[in-house]
C-alpha cells in the first residue's frame, strides 16, 4: 500500500546535529542546538534541579502512578503564576484554564489543535508566524489543517525588526486571523519588539479583532528576570484579550529531554469568562486524553518543586542569572573580538539581540563554507546559538567568521 511514499527530508537541526557529532576535529563548534553549554561546551544540569531531584528521590510518598488528564495541578497552576503574574486578575478571576503538556512543542500543538477544532474560522483567516520562525511552528499548524500565513519580521539591512512590515501586515490581516507571537527572545533572529511597540501591536491586533496566541520558550532565559519576559503576555492580558500560550520549561530550567509545559487558554474578562475556561477545558481534557492520556511527570516534578518554594524559586532565579549572563557576555565577547579583527560589515546587532540565539547575518555559502573550513556548525540561515560559545572557542569563531566574511 505504500509504494509511492516519499522519502521526507531529514530534520535540518537534528541531521546538523548529527553531523557535528560525526566530525573528529578537535576544535569542532556546535552552534547549532538550542541548548544551554556551560563555558567547558558541556550540557548543565542547574543546581537548584539538583535540588528538586534530591527531594523527590527522598519522598516516601514516591510513585509512578499516573499524572492526572490536565497534569499535575501544583505544576499548572504555579506556571500560571509564572507567566501571568501572582496577581494576576485573570488566574483570581478563574479565566485561565492550564493543561500540562509535552513541553513547548505539545503545548503549542494542543492549542492549534484545539483552534482548528473550535476557532470560529471565516474564509481567508490563516495562523500568521512570523517570517522566519521556529521551524516547527509551520509544521505543527499544517499538521492540524490551519492555513498559515506570514508576517513580515525580520529586517536584513538592520538585522533588526522589520517593524513596518509587520505593522503593515498586521494592518491587512484578515480580521478574526490567529497571531503567533514570541513573548520574548525571538527564535530564530534574537530581535524583540521594544514595549512600545508591544503596546502598538496590541492596538492594531485589537483593533483588527486579531487573536494573540503567545509562544513562550524562554523566560528567565532572555533578561534574566522572569517578569520582564513575561511582560507582553501580561500586558495584552490587561488589555482585555482573550488569548493562547504555550509555555515550555526546557531551556528556562534545562529539562530538555524532561517534556515539561503547560497551554494556558485565557478567557476574555465578562461575565461568563469562569464557565468559558471550565467548557474549553472540558474539550482541552478529550483532545489530551485522546493524543497523550497524561502528561509525563517527572519533570513536571521537579518544575513544581522549584516553583512552589520560596527558597528554590529565589536560587533558580540565580541560575537563570548564571546561564542569560554566561550568553551576554560571550554576545560582548564575540562582537569586540570582530570589531577588533576589523571584520566588515557592522556587528552590534550581535549583542543588541537576547536571548539564546543570533541571526549573524551570514549567507547560506558563508554558512557552509565556515562549516567545511572551520568545522563550524550553524543552521543554514547563518542562526547561532550562543551557548555554543565559551571563553575557549570565541576566538577561534570571531577568527572563523573573519575569514569567511572577507572570501
Ligand atoms: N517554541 C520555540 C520558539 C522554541 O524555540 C522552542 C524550542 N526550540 C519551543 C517552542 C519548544 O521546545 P520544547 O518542545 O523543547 O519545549
Amino acid at each position: 500500500a505504500f509504494d509511492t511514499i516519499a522519502m521526507a527530508p531529514t530534520d535540518p537541526l537534528f541531521g546538523l546535529m548529527a553531523a557535528y557529532r560525526a566530525d573528529t576535529f578537535d576544535k569542532k563548534v556546535d552552534l547549532g542546538i538550542g541548548a544551554y553549554r556551560d563555558d567547558n561546551a558541556k550540557p548543565w544540569v542547574l543546581p537548584v534541579v539538583k535540588k528538586a531531584e534530591e527531594i523527590i528521590r527522598n519522598d516516601p510518598a514516591k510513585n509512578h502512578e499516573y499524572l492526572p488528564i490536565a497534569g499535575l495541578a501544583s505544576l499548572t497552576s504555579a506556571a500560571a503564576k509564572l507567566v501571568f503574574g501572582n496577581d494576576s486578575p485573570a488566574i483570581n478571576e478563574k479565566r485561565v484554564v492550564s493543561y500540562q503538556t509535552i513541553s513547548g512543542t505539545g503545548a503549542v500543538h494542543l492549542g492549534a489543535l484545539f483552534l482548528s477544532k473550535f476557532y470560529p474560522r471565516p474564509a481567508n483567516q490563516s495562523v500568521y508566524l512570523s517570517k522566519p520562525t521556529w521551524a516547527n511552528h509551520h509544521q505543527i499548524f499544517q499538521n492540524v489543517g490551519l492555513p498559515i500565513a506570514e508576517y513580515p519580521y525580520f529586517a536584513k539591512d538592520t538585522c533588526g525588526l522589520d517593524w513596518e512590515g509587520l505593522t503593515a501586515s498586521l494592518q491587512t490581516a484578515e480580521p478574526g486571523s490567529i497571531i503567533l507571537l514570541h513573548a520574548c527572545a525571538h527564535n530564530p533572529t534574537g530581535v524583540d519588539p521594544t514595549q512600545d511597540q508591544w503596546k502598538a501591536i496590541a492596538e492594531i491586533m485589537k483593533a483588527r479583532n486579531l487573536f494573540p496566541f503567545f509562544d513562550t520558550a524562554y523566560q528567565g532565559f532572555a533578561s534574566g528576570d522572569l517578569a520582564k519576559d513575561a511582560w507582553a503576555i501580561q500586558y495584552f492580558i490587561e488589555q482585555g484579550f482573550e488569548l493562547c500560550v504555550a509555555q515550555s520549561f526546557a531551556k528556562n530550567f534545562g529539562l530538555y529531554g524532561q517534556r515539561a509545559g503547560c497551554f494556558h487558554f485565557v478567557a476574555a474578562p465578562g461575565s461568563h469568562a469562569e464557565d468559558l475556561a471550565k467548557r474549553v477545558g472540558s474539550q482541552l481534557a478529550i483532545l489530551t486524553r485522546s493524543e497523550i492520556s497524561n502528561p509525563p511527570i517527572y519533570g513536571a516534578k521537579i518544575a513544581s518543586t522549584v516553583l512552589n518554594d520560596e527558597q528554590l524559586f529565589e536560587e533558580w532565579k540565580q541560575d537563570l542569572c548564571t546561564m542569560s549572563g554566561r550568553i551576554i557576555a560571550m554576545r560582548e565577547a564575540l562582537r569586540d573580538k570582530l570589531v577588533e579583527l576589523g571584520t566588515p560589515g557592522n556587528w552590534d546587532h550581535i549583542t543588541s539581540q537576547i536571548g539564546m540565539f543570533s541571526f549573524t547575518g551570514l549567507s547560506e555559502p558563508q554558512v557552509l563554507k565556515i562549516r567545511e573550513e572551520f568545522h563550524i556548525y550553524m543552521t543554514k540561515n547563518g542562526r547561532i546559538s550562543m551557548a555554543g560559545l565559551n571563553t575557549h572557542n570565541v576566538e577561534y569563531v570571531a577568527t572563523a567568521i573573519d575569514k569567511v566574511v572577507r572570501e
